[in-house]
């Protein structure tokens, strides 16, 4: 399976801002973005002025990055989204946030997107009852998601429900901690996605 694996703290550093991608760390003074918010390499402190195609590229690359999805599967979603009705950038981000290894991250039961993503490729997880390894898993409306009978004692899960422990779960998704069960109550509008991305570049660029 393709995924990143350049260090990870570049990434939001190129984008010029938190993009949360490892876990407790984000939330600490060890978080690159906090010591040094400049774009990685030999010209990152340089002005730069970019074009409005660049600027619709660097929000793209931003969505990407933030959700951990490679171009060709992006278009895919940006596809999918064109040909649902309603608001092609909205529908976008209503896809991006309904992929299961999204909503394990919502739900607190990985630190981070990334993490989220493993665990649900090692198994840990089930879908309506289900076993599934695939994070890219779309869910919808009444799709309920828990942890393994098996894994529920493993480090791993206790580690990381000491992390998210306060975390507060969107609306748009309901959590039962004494059964490490998550439910997707409705699908997210964008009111419900709290996000940083102007997903109306993103359609302009591809509209292109
Ligand atoms: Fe990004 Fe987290 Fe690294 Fe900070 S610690 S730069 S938020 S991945």
């Amino acid at each position: 399976m393709a995924r990143y694996t350049d260090a990870s703290c570049k990434l939001c550093r190129r984008e010029g801002e938190k993009l949360f991608l490892k876990g407790e760390r984000c939330y600490t003074n060890k978080c690159s973005i906090s010591r040094r918010n400049y774009a990685p390499g030999q010209h990152g402190q340089g002005r730069k002025k970019l074009s409005e195609y660049g600027i619709q590229l660097r929000e793209k690359q931003k969505a990407r990055r933030f959700y951990g999805i490679l171009e060709k599967q992006f278009r895919k979603y940006f596809d999918m989204a064109s040909a649902r009705k309603g608001i092609t950038g909205e529908n976008l981000l209503q896809i991006l946030e309904t992929r299961l290894d999204n909503i394990v991250y919502r739900l607190g039961l990985a630190t981070s997107r990334p993490e989220a993503r493993q665990l649900v490729t090692h198994g840990h997880f089930l879908v309506n009852g289900k076993k599934v390894n695939i994070p890219s898993m779309l869910l919808k409306e009444g799709d309920v998601v828990s942890i393994r009978e098996s894994s529920r004692d493993s480090e791993k899960f206790k580690d990381v429900r000491e992390v998210t422990e306060s975390k507060v779960v969107p609306e748009w998704l309901s959590y039962d901690a004494d059964n490490w069960t998550g439910k997707v109550v409705r699908l997210p509008s964008r009111q419900d996605i709290d996000v940083n991305i102007r997903e109306h570049l993103i359609v302009e660029l591809y509209s292109k």
